[in-house]
Order: structure tokens, then C-alpha cells, then sequence
């Protein structure tokens, strides 16, 4: 039986991709999700527990983010379920932000500050998408 922990996608994405690709472009919402949802899936859109490959209107509701219901197993999901972002509140917009101020260097409490969460967001944030090299920040 598959749990949520054996499921997370670990293929996503670091501060400096982030930093690497950020610009205006990335004030757009739909620019943000587009291209931290094509990371989480680099090999497409597929049910996380039955693993078939979605298609159609599916796979335009799996890329927008919205609920699918697998019609081979049954179970209702997000792009997020399973991913690394299940069970987190922050837009793609704000992760986008908080990871390319991680690789700019701002602290912890500098980027809690802008994105409006606490500082233990980001500590837990920069955990698992920080620079290594910036981690104590
Ligand atoms: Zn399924």
C-alpha cells in the first residue's frame, strides 16, 4: 500500500532554477503554476494512485490545478496530491517568490515579511527547496 510519504515527488525544483528563470512573467499566476506543475510532473499528467495517464479534459483539469477524478480507480485528486505542495496553503506565486529571494539571500524573517507568513514557513521551506550554501541564512 502506497503512502503519502512513499508518493512525494523529490524531481522539484531548487532556489537557484527558481532565481535562474524568475522575471515579469512570473507575476502572472497562471505562469507560476504552469511551471512548477511541469516540474512536479516532468513525464505528465497521471492518477497518483493508480498511476494512469490522464488525458483530455483530465489532464487540462490536472494542469489547472483543479480536482480529477480517476476514471480507472475511482479517487478524486489535485496536481498536489502527493507532490511535495499537498497540504500546503501558499500560492505558486508565493512559492516562486519565496524561492527567489532564497537565492538572492534574503533571511528567513526578510521573506516571511514579504510573502506575509511566519518565519517557520520558510525555514521549512528553504528545507526543502533552499541552496545549500544559504541554508543558515
Ligand atoms: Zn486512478
Amino acid at each position: 500500500m502506497e503512502t503519502a510519504e512513499n508518493t512525494i515527488n523529490l524531481n522539484f525544483f531548487t532556489a537557484a532554477d527558481a532565481a535562474e528563470i524568475f522575471g515579469p512573467n512570473f507575476l502572472d499566476a497562471e505562469v507560476c503554476r504552469q511551471w512548477i506543475l511541469k516540474r512536479l510532473h516532468p513525464a505528465g499528467a497521471f492518477c497518483p494512485c493508480c498511476g494512469s495517464s490522464l488525458a483530455g479534459r483530465q489532464a487540462t483539469r490536472f494542469w489547472q490545478d483543479r480536482p480529477v477524478c480517476c476514471t480507472e480507480c475511482g479517487k478524486t485528486f489535485t496536481a498536489r496530491t502527493g507532490t511535495i505542495l499537498a497540504g500546503k496553503n501558499l500560492t505558486y506565486q508565493e512559492i516562486i517568490l519565496i524561492a527567489y529571494l532564497m537565492a538572492r539571500g534574503d533571511s528567513n524573517s526578510e521573506i516571511a515579511e514579504i510573502i506575509g507568513c511566519n518565519r517557520e514557513t520558510i525555514r521549512l521551506w528553504r528545507r526543502q527547496i533552499g541552496d545549500v550554501a544559504c541554508q543558515e541564512i
